[in-house]
């Protein structure tokens, strides 16, 4: 069937398919005007993970009345599939940091972190969650929460508006829909050799210990000029 449609069907992009024995986008959009749905699963599976991101029910400052505000009904976040705010990290595959993260509360953050099942994702939403934004200095505030576990996307601003947050959720849909179920590409629940929990940090005589998990943030090297 697929070769009747190459040969006999008006397709405007004749760009040669990268693999033999595969179609080009054109080719399935034709049999989709046809009644007919081409797929893979890993097509299937990003596409289901991606267009139902359920976010956990959690904000920490200003930034949470952001995000609120994107669930309302002018923003309606509803049309990205993501309304669905879980009261329990157990049911949340979506962890938006939004807010100031304080050392006392750090700990807490990624408990409900490690306490959400894969696939997971982070989203830092605002300066604070990214940087510390304008608490940075302040001696009780994370400069970062990538410090302790892994963000896949930032939203830079103070706060950013709640489109902003609908353009970071497009983007991390973009990523997931980017994703393989094998390969060096696998999201990172996939691969064999990567955790999905993270160590919580300790208050310790004098800061968070550790002060970043490894695995997840190094400092960066400082290049002073001479
Ligand atoms: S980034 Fe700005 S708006 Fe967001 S939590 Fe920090 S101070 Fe508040």
């Amino acid at each position: 069937m697929v070769k009747n449609v190459r040969e006999d069907c008006c397709v405007s992009d004749t760009a040669a398919p990268d693999t033999p024995g595969m179609i080009t986008d054109a080719e399935r959009d034709e049999l989709r005007r046809h009644g007919i749905l081409l797929t893979s699963l890993q097509e299937l599976y990003t596409w289901g993970n991606s267009n139902s991101v359920w976010p956990l029910n959690f904000g920490l400052a200003c930034c949470a009345i952001e995000m609120i505000a994107a669930s309302m009904a002018k923003f309606d976040i509803a049309r990205f599939g993501s309304e669905v705010f879980r009261p329990s990290p157990r049911q949340a595959d979506l962890l938006i940091v939004s807010g100031t993260v304080t050392k006392k509360m750090a700990p807490q953050v990624v408990r409900l972190w490690n306490q959400m099942p894969e696939p997971k994702y982070c989203i830092a939403m605002g300066a604070c969650a990214i940087s510390g934004g304008p608490f940075k200095q302040g001696y009780n505030v994370l400069k970062g929460i990538d410090r302790y576990i892994p963000v896949d996307i930032y939203i830079p601003g103070c706060p950013p508006r709640p489109e902003a947050l609908l353009h970071g959720l497009v983007e991390l849909q973009k990523k997931i829909k980017g994703f393989k179920l094998t390969g060096p590409d696998a999201p990172r629940h996939l691969q064999a050799d990567t955790t999905c929990e993270y160590p919580v940090p300790k208050f310790g005589e004098h800061d968070l210990e550790p002060s970043a998990n490894p695995e997840v943030w190094q400092a960066p090297t400082i290049v002073r000029a001479e």
